[in-house]
């Protein structure tokens, strides 16, 4: 099969971009009338548009004919025996089938994520991926994309679960070589009148496709980002990632710098994500794991150590767990920060590199360390703590916030001689040390915490 152009009839009714191009040729209005669809189908929980109230004469009825809130099916649901994971194998309204994974967390910080696919198949043609055998066949629409995430909030519904809480773009297919609708896509899945999917728990993994890279860190430096390194240098990385010959990876790492300055100015805690499919004999060298430091050292970035999940179709085989503590140690030693991924659903073929569509297999990159927990400054299996206790400093700041003029009231009125407690003093100093850290950059120390901190006094 070949890439094909998709002509979608009838539209899914989730395409903002779709949607928006039939209000304005049917003389409604695109912002206000979208809203008024939207707020229909999430808030009334009514797909039929016709119902749709306050939209101008006759264009509920076009709406009808035109559009379909849900144009693609499940067609198959795979649960994992070893976890909680779930495998939607979803069939598009051309017959074509891409797959959704959810994987529920049922950890100190229960979520659901849900990994998307952004293409059918892939061009990037990654040797160990088993959709990198597929070719890319199609772009899908930002609508398709999110009808994933609508599926996958049924599934949940129907097993008692809360809605999809995180998404990972590291399904079948490179994201940003369908950029423009997988940024309508994350829009879509961030607009509080639709998913409500918090900005900071959306990632996206790339092979590194730098002017759509650039595009994102201008358009959504929101998005949190994973880079598939998979080499420390450019030779070995073509021969894994066959796409990298087109891109020179020094000025990938630009643009990763780049898109982490612009989190910071967003006071954004995020890390970006190095993504490292470890293959015997091939990657996972000492002297590779020497050049891998060198690269990263002095970057504030993160290291994913992948363990290479097996599928029939490439010849790799998966380092032993020693040999990957070796390299991680390796690795450490240049002040880069690294840790092995945590399988998911690799008894249903829905974990990393395990996605290829004949149904039977079917390759996904399968979060597992887990990315999305990148906006919350961490890796580690203590991440979900750390982030469930900032959640709940939240609302306890705002509330210190109040407690501490009440106290600066009762204290002036009994006439504190020094004027400024201690934790009133402790704050300027200790945001001093922080900015300190900050501007020096020695964030690899993770400033966040030291934020946390402060935020706690
Ligand atoms: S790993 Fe990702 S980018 Fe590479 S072939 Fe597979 S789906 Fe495409």
């Amino acid at each position: 099969m070949v890439f094909k152009e998709r002509y979608l009839d009838p539209l899914p009714l989730l395409d903002e971009t779709a949607l928006k191009a039939f209000l304005r040729d049917a003389g409604a209005n695109p912002e206000v009338h979208s809203r008024y669809i939207w707020k229909h189908m999430f808030k009334a929980g009514d797909p039929d548009v016709e119902n749709v109230p306050g939209l101008p004469e006759g264009v509920a009825a076009q709406l009808g004919i035109r559009f379909s809130l849900k144009t693609s099916s499940i067609r198959e649901k795979v649960m994992s025996q070893e976890d909680s994971t779930i495998k939607l194998v979803i069939k598009l309204q051309d017959d074509q089938l891409v797959e959704s994974v959810i994987i529920r967390h049922s950890d100190d910080m229960p979520r659901n994520t849900l990994c998307v696919s952004s293409q059918i198949g892939c061009s990037m043609g990654c040797k160990f991926c088993a959709t990198g055998t597929m070719n890319l066949l199609g772009n899908l629409s930002s609508g398709e994309i999110l009808e994933q995430l609508w599926h996958a909030n049924d599934v949940l519904r129907q097993e008692g679960d809360p809605p999809v809480s995180n998404i990972v773009f590291m399904g079948m297919g490179e994201p940003l070589d369908n950029y423009d609708p997988v940024i309508s896509a994350i829009l879509g899945m961030t607009d509080t009148h639709r998913f409500a999917v918090p900005r900071k728990r959306v990632s996206l993994s790339t092979v590194g496709v730098i002017p759509a890279m650039r595009r994102l860190t201008r358009e959504a430096p929101f998005v949190q980002l994973a880079f598939s390194l998979h080499a420390p240098n450019q030779k070995l990385r073509s021969e894994i990632v066959p796409s990298a010959n087109k891109w020179d990876l020094a000025e990938i790492m630009n643009c990763l710098d780049a898109h982490e300055q612009a989190q910071r100015l967003m006071k954004s805690k995020a890390k970006i994500m190095i993504e490292y499919v470890m293959l015997q004999g091939v990657n996972d060298m000492p002297e590779i794991a020497h050049q891998l430091g060198k690269l990263l050292e002095g970057h504030p970035f993160w290291v994913n150590l992948i363990p290479y999940n097996p599928t029939p179709h490439a010849p790799y085989k998966t380092p032993t767990h020693e040999a990957i503590s070796a390299f991680s140690e390796i690795v450490q030693t240049y002040g880069v920060r690294a840790m092995e991924r945590h399988h998911h659903g690799r008894d249903v073929n829905a974990a990393c590199g395990q996605l290829a569509l004949n149904t039977t297999e079917t390759m996904l990159m399968i979060t597992a360390g887990d990315i999305e927990d990148l906006g919350k400054g961490s890796l580690n299996q203590r991440a979900p703590k750390k982030a469930q206790k900032r959640d709940g400093k939240t609302s306890n700041r705002k509330k210190k916030v109040k407690d501490t003029s009440t106290r600066s009231v009762k204290k002036n009125t009994t006439k504190d001689e020094s004027g400024l407690s201690w934790r009133e003093m402790l704050v300027p100093i200790v945001s001093a040390i922080v900015l300190v850290l900050v501007i020096f950059g020695v964030d690899w120390l993770d400033a966040s915490q030291f934020m946390d901190f402060t935020e706690e006094i």
